[in-house]
């Protein structure tokens, strides 16, 4: 369910006609619909109903303040995996006590930040940061709670560059390792264990692999529990996967219903970390068309959006539905639909927003949407080629807000310097 709809032909974002904000903002940008989001967040959390749950959204999958700040007023915490994360969070308004801290690589400086930010929680992932943290914490007179990342070996069965729960990924702590590094935080003196935590991979169409993690993980609180150590969180990560082309992923009732039937017999708080099952397909990138061509063989629509703006594309050959902003672009009446690729401006064969697509018969000056963007697409834009990365837009009912201006020439050199022997 989204609010991207069709009106006399023309795309609109809940009352908005993209067409208007194109034309107030110029392209490409990426827009937002708040009734999506909020849609989408409140009923993968009032999924959950009675169940004590934590909704922490993954900030990495789109991380504007003002998307923070709407999930941050729907209840919602946020899963954070940087310093820079958690500085948004806070400006966004987050609470901290409802902050949970992931990732493998968090700097002394990170961990001090998140401690006397007073998170929620740090999800450790090995030993020596388990060192680090107590260092830290002893060093800072304070207590840093904790939830070590096991890995479950689970085969989550999506794309192996976003697989996070193999034995052979780099994630979390083997489970015949962790009731160990368990034992030896409990005697840390600044040390407080209050959870376990996993996170197998995103976009999942399945829900097998959740439920066997889920299992494998309450046998460990369990046995936890039998050696005195008490779990008062089981986070079980994001990864719920969403309808990018024809993926039937489980809608989230479905999801919550299968980890509350698991959960029954422990007294747990479950956390969620969900992020592209809220975000992805509430939000688009909007596109011009600058060129067509014909070469002897293939037929390209070359955009003024690339693979510097959404790289999913390029980077795990990712689908994303193409729809003409004006449907009077569209081939119904005369001309057909064909095939062709949609291509950015840069540098790179590897630079494609679509390959071998049927498609309406765009020209030059049409807008184009790029469907379903509004999970890891602007989190991920870069400056490559030296291009300003693109301005984010917010639709509430009949209005729209830049969230992020579009950067210019200057914000692009804004930290360079040339050094003086070159002067
Ligand atoms: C990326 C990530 C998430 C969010 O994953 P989605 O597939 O977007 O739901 C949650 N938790 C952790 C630890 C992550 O790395």
């Amino acid at each position: 369910m989204h609010h991207f709809i069709f009106k006399d032909n023309e795309l609109y974002c809940e009352s908005v006609a993209i067409a208007d904000i194109a034309e107030a903002v110029s392209t490409p940008f990426y827009l937002y619909s708040s009734a999506t989001l909020t849609h989408h967040f409140n009923t993968f959390d009032k999924s959950f109903g009675e169940l004590p749950h934590l909704t922490c959204f993954a900030v990495k999958s789109c991380s504007n303040l003002a998307v923070l700040r709407l999930f941050s007023t729907l209840g919602g915490g946020a899963d954070i995996v940087s310093g820079g994360e958690l500085y948004r969070s806070l400006k966004a308004g987050v609470d901290p006590r409802r902050i949970i801290y992931s990732g493998v690589g968090k700097t002394e400086e990170e961990l001090r930040y998140g401690l006397v930010s007073g998170i929620l929680m740090f999800n450790v992932e090995s030993e020596q940061e388990l060192d680090r943290l107590q260092q830290v914490a002893e060093e800072q007179e304070m207590v840093a709670p904790v939830a070590f990342r096991i890995n479950p070996d689970v085969d989550p069965k999506t794309h192996a560059y976003i697989s996070t729960g193999l034995a052979k990924n780099k994630f979390g702590i083997p489970m015949e390792q962790a009731e160990n590094i368990y034992l030896r935080a409990r005697d840390m003196k600044n040390i407080k264990i209050l959870g376990v935590s996993c996170h197998i991979g995103s976009q999942l169409t399945e829900i097998s692999p959740f439920t066997e993690t889920l299992h494998k993980v309450k046998l460990f609180v369990k046995r936890l529990e039998s050696l005195g150590i008490s779990i008062k969180y089981l986070d079980l990560g994001g990864g719920l996967g969403v309808r990018y082309q024809d993926e039937k992923p489980p809608h989230p009732q479905e999801y919550a219903r299968a980890l509350k039937e698991e959960m029954q017999d422990l007294k747990c708080t479950l956390i969620l970390e969900p992020g592209r099952v809220i975000v992805g397909n509430a939000g688009i990138l909007v596109s011009q068309v600058l060129y067509t061509k014909q070469t002897g063989t293939k037929n390209f629509i070359i955009v003024d959006a690339a693979m510097n703006d959404l790289a999913r594309p390029s980077l795990y050959d990712a689908h994303h539905d193409i729809m003409p902003v004006n449907r009077k672009a569209d081939g119904a009446a005369d001309k057909p639909f064909q095939k062709a690729d949609v291509v950015g401006p840069i540098c790179e064969s590897g630079d494609f927003l679509a390959r071998d697509r049927e498609l309406p018969p765009f020209e030059q000056g049409d807008l184009m949407a790029i469907m379903s963007s509004g999970a890891y697409g602007f989190t991920m834009s870069s400056n490559y080629n030296s291009r300003p990365r693109a301005a984010e837009v917010l639709v509430k009912d009949d209005k729209f807000y830049v969230i992020r201006q579009r950067e210019n020439y200057e914000t692009l050199i804004r930290d360079e310097s040339i050094p003086d022997f070159l002067e």
